[in-house]
């Protein structure tokens, strides 16, 4: 069985690659022709809302096809829940300017100067997964993985907030951990096995 995903990010594709590992007959694989079309707006207030609409639209183009798309980011507490869907534009909204270190290092600039002075420093990425066809969706599942924000950044790898969300289980940030480490508790990964497993018992 191939299941496609709506996302162009490699590392989306890896985290569930690594994630559908455990499902025997399960394929991974890109949307084809995803780059010709158009990127549906994510104006929805909620993560499950974004997820929705796009794995509506995208398996539109995909006749017949499985398609999932999610929609993820960071939660954290002291700041109720922020920056939630906002997550790529929180730089934006919080007026940090975007530099060379791009907007990623914006990203965290704007997180940590939220944080100022705040002790309690616990926060989560959520993740929600939709599988679609033909313009219906079938599955919603979600995926977290608990964490604190540091008050500066530390390692080189991953993306986003990952230098600035230590994983206790890890016990490292994110940015720190192995790829291997990092995939096994990635809230993709865990949102994309639960909608296999629901999926199978089907
Ligand atoms: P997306 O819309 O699912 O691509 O994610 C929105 C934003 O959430 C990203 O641009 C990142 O800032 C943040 N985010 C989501 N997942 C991760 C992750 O696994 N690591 C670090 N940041 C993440």
């Amino acid at each position: 069985m191939k299941i496609y995903v709506a996302s162009s990010n490699a590392g989306k594709l890896a985290d569930f690659r690594t994630a559908a590992r455990e499902f025997s007959g399960v394929e991974i694989e890109p949307l084809p022709g995803l780059a010709e079309i158009p990127a549906p707006p994510e104006d929805e207030p909620t993560f499950e809302g974004n997820a929705r609409a796009k794995a509506i639209y995208y398996s539109r183009f995909a006749p017949g096809m499985w398609v999932i798309a999610d929609d993820s980011g960071l939660e954290v507490d002291a700041l109720d829940g922020k920056p939630g869907v906002r997550s790529a534009r929180f730089a934006l909204d919080a007026g940090v300017a975007i530099k060379d270190g791009g907007l990623d290092a914006a990203n965290n600039a704007a997180l940590l100067a939220a944080l100022t002075g705040v002790t309690d420093r616990a926060a989560k990425y959520r993740c929600a997964l939709a599988l679609g066809s033909d313009g219906s969706i079938e599955q919603v599942t979600f995926g977290t993985v608990e964490g604190e924000i540091l008050t500066m950044p530390v390692g080189e790898g991953g993306f986003g907030y990952d230098p600035l969300f230590y994983n206790e289980e890890l016990e490292s940030t994110m940015a720190e951990a192995p790829m291997e480490n990092r995939l096994r508790v990635s809230h993709r990964g865990r949102a994309l096995r639960a909608l296999l497993r629901r999926w199978q018992v089907c």
